[in-house]
């Protein structure tokens, strides 16, 4: 963080302020809500969860450094300095909004259905040629997410690069008041989450909140081939395949698990980059980072550099040229979503395709249905073969069965059973996914695959 003390953030959520007169004027280091994340000089946010009330950890929150902590309870033996406020999800939007109001960075905001943590990863990494940046990690898009992301904003950052998501009317607004956006990316505009937005339209409606607090001189960018987005084209950048955006794409070549290469035409010159990653969409996320690269002043050569620099997006693998096959390797954590991912990314591959899953662990009671919910997912899919190993997965095996007649299902019970099966069911330039808890220790597979 930058200079933001004590006093300003009780300032900025009205709240309550129980401690030492001196500590008010302190700087916060940091703002968190996971206790495990706590370093010296940083505030605790206790956040009162479904399953843990992070009230709870107060205590040890001072022990490990926490110089105040923010609690919606009035505390009756206060081991340190705390901010008594109404409600701590609101105060950090309070505070993370007086934040922002003080930092000077550009800030880029991207919203849209789809996209949204693709395209984010594709700007931060083409900016980062140029700029020292401050990205949203992972996936932390929401009303939670965006206010810790923004005190995440230090003095070493050149520019910030955040992800903003919402599924009601009202929430994109409510990001806008905190990010203040100096540039906007709308990527697509498509019929998720009408059960609250109704149409399109009113997708649409709901994402162009992003406007209500962006600075007066913004630049906005679309998705031009957007039949939605297309209305704010008299103010914006556009980009995308039509040869009518400012931006846009041709000469596609699909390298499989590779990933794309593509002609890119700007006014400046065109580039012919490969976007490391797979799916054709990421050219679209490349026109993107494209045009948000040309406006933050970065040469063609740097986009171009920073495009082919991208990186794996956790939880949907990355690939490994071993002698004999090509691995996609995600095996050191595993969440149904992630396996989902992971299936569509090896459903990239131009060969043949097998897909070496395991028990995932920490699902609680409904562990069953999600195993057999990757299984579901696989029936849009075109994978060869699915090798499903452990007693959970055994779900994941049962539900492919029924749902994905196109794929050939093995169970084993162990990885040795497998290992010892694999020169007979595996062939020459297979695309191999591997994924599973990091508990089953997938990581053995790898190797052994490799030295196959
Ligand atoms: P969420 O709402 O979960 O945050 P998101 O908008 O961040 O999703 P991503 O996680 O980037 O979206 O991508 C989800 C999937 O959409 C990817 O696995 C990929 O298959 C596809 N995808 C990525 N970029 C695009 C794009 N520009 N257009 C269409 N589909 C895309
Ligand atoms: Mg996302």
């Amino acid at each position: 963080m930058r200079h933001f003390t004590v006093r300003q953030f009780a300032k900025a959520c009205q709240a309550q302020y129980f401690g030492p007169e001196e500590v008010l004027e302190q700087e916060i280091h940091g703002v968190v809500i996971d206790n495990r994340q706590i370093e010296e000089g940083y505030l605790f946010a206790a956040v009162a969860g479904e399953r843990v009330d992070g009230h709870t950890f107060i205590p040890s929150a001072f022990e490990k450094g926490a110089i105040c902590a923010l609690s919606e309870q009035k505390l009756e033996n206060p081991s340190g300095p705390y901010l008594l406020v109404e409600n701590t999800l609101q105060a950090l939007k309070d505070a993370a909004e007086a934040y922002r109001k003080t930092l000077t960075l550009p800030v880029v905001a991207i919203t849209g259905s789809v996209g949204k943590t693709s395209t984010k990863e594709m700007i931060s990494s083409i900016l980062s040629q140029k700029y020292s940046v401050l990205k949203t990690p992972g996936n932390l898009n929401n009303e939670i997410g965006l206010p810790l992301t923004v005190f995440q904003i230090d003095t070493s950052h050149e520019v910030a690069v955040l992800e903003l998501g919402m599924n009601h009317f009202g929430e994109m607004h409510r990001l806008s008041k905190i990010a203040r956006p100096d540039y906007c990316v709308f990527t697509n505009i498509r019929d998720v989450h009408l059960e609250f937005l109704g149409t399109r339209d009113g997708v649409f409606k709901a994402k162009s909140e992003l406007l209500d607090f962006a600075a007066p001189d913004v630049k906005i960018f679309i998705n031009g081939d957007d039949d939605k987005l297309i209305a704010l084209k008299d103010r914006a950048v556009t980009f995308g395949l039509h040869s009518d955006n400012q931006i846009w794409a041709d000469q596609i070549e699909n390298l499989g698990l590779d990933g794309v290469r593509c002609c890119i035409h700007t006014p400046s010159g065109d580039i012919t980059p490969v976007i490391p990653l797979p799916g054709n969409h990421m050219v679209y996320n490349a026109c993107a980072g494209t045009s948000v690269g040309l406006a933050l002043g970065l040469t063609l050569e740097e986009i171009s550099h920073g495009i082919e620099a991208l990186k794996a997006i956790a939880g949907r693998g990355h690939v490994i040229h071993a002698s004999h096959y090509t691995l996609l390797d995600d095996c050191y954590n595993a969440g149904p979503d992630s396996m989902k991912g992971a299936l569509d990314t090896l459903n990239y591959a131009l060969t043949r395709k097998v897909a070496v899953l395991g028990d995932m662990g920490e699902l609680g009671t409904n562990s069953e249905a999600l195993h057999a919910s990757v299984g579901t997912h696989m029936a849009d899919l075109h994978i060869d073969l699915l090798v499903t190993i452990g007693v959970k997965s055994r779900a994941i095996h049962e539900a492919a069965k029924q749902a994905a007649p196109q794929t050939e299902c093995i169970h084993y019970e162990t990885k040795a059973d497998f290992l010892v099966a694999a020169p007979q069911i595996l062939k020459e330039q297979d695309a191999i996914l591997l994924k599973a808890s990091n508990a089953q220790k997938f990581k053995e597979l790898v190797s052994a695959l490799q030295e196959m």
